[in-house]
């Protein structure tokens, strides 16, 4: 274990989706804790490359679309291209649609599935792949959510594949645990991003929605911090197939 049980440093972190919301807030997260980062998607993460720059820690955009699984290997070489080495990979991106059930449409559906799930699973195979080649294991860190134990309403797809993302951590946990490969989640609440931009612009929805949350405020990227820090570290390297809520409390009401 190093000296300090939550310390990255020295650790390289890709992390889906971090130019904005809460990927953006958990590669900053993992870059105070000492790692560098490759922000991976379709969108330039300029504003996280230059707060990670900030933090005296280098951070690459890798260009990629995730829509499909294909960039999944390319993705891998160009980390170890451009940072040498990969311990941490943190399933973020991800999307959303919203429509009635009797009105969901099938590019609605793929749509939702590629990004949240298909891609999810076979980037953290290409990630699984290196490390088991090389006789080493790393951080698998993926993005659940509420509709990973809820229903929903008006989000088919996306329910399917949050509910998916709980069942796959577990699955990629049992098969890879005994390679020292720690594939655990996090399902955040409710988060003040652009996936929740209609919920908060439709008022009655919005105090629906505070009226329910315990701590009683919408969650902000840096509330993922501590725990993403911490399942990525030497701190959690006992912890399998795990999902942590960090949503002020919905779960338990
Ligand atoms: P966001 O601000 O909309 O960010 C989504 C990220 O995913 C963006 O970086 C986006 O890139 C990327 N992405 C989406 N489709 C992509 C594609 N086809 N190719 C490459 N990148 C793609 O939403 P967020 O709230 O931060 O969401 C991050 C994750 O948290 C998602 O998995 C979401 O389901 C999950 N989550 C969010 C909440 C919440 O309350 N906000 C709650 C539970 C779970 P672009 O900027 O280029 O679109």
């Amino acid at each position: 274990m190093a000296s300090h049980p939550f310390s990255l440093h020295g650790q390289v972190a890709l992390v889906t989706g971090a130019n904005t919301g809460l990927g953006q807030g958990l590669a900053l997260a993992l870059a105070r804790a000492g790692a560098d980062i490759a922000a991976v998607g379709r969108s330039a993460p300029d504003a996280t490359i230059e707060a990670v720059t900030a933090l005296g820690r280098r951070c690459i955009w890798i260009e990629a679309a995730l829509d499909t699984p294909a960039p999944a290997q390319s993705i891998v070489d160009r980390a170890l291209a451009q940072l040498g080495r990969i311990d941490i990979l943190i399933n973020n991106a991800g999307t959303i649609r919203r429509n009635d059930a009797l009105d969901f449409t099938e590019d609605d559906w793929d749509q939702v599935m590629g990004v949240n799930l298909k891609t999810l699973f076979f980037l953290a195979q290409a990630v699984a792949r290196h490390w088991s080649a090389n006789a080493r294991g790393g951080k698998i860190v993926n993005i659940a959510s509420m509709l990973s134990f809820q229903g929903g309403v008006r989000v088919a797809s996306y329910t399917a594949s949050k509910s998916g993302v709980l069942g796959l951590t577990r699955l990629l946990a049992n098969e890879w645990a005994g390679k020292g490969i720690n594939v655990n989640a996090i399902a955040p609440g409710y988060f003040a991003t652009n996936n929740t931009e209609a919920l908060r612009t439709d008022e009655k929805r919005n105090q629906a929605i505070l009226d329910r949350i315990p701590a009683g405020r919408w969650g902000q990227p840096d509330d993922l911090g501590g725990a993403v820090v911490f399942l990525c570290s030497a701190a959690a390297d006992y912890v399998h197939g795990a999902v942590l809520p960090v949503d002020g409390g919905w779960l338990a009401r």
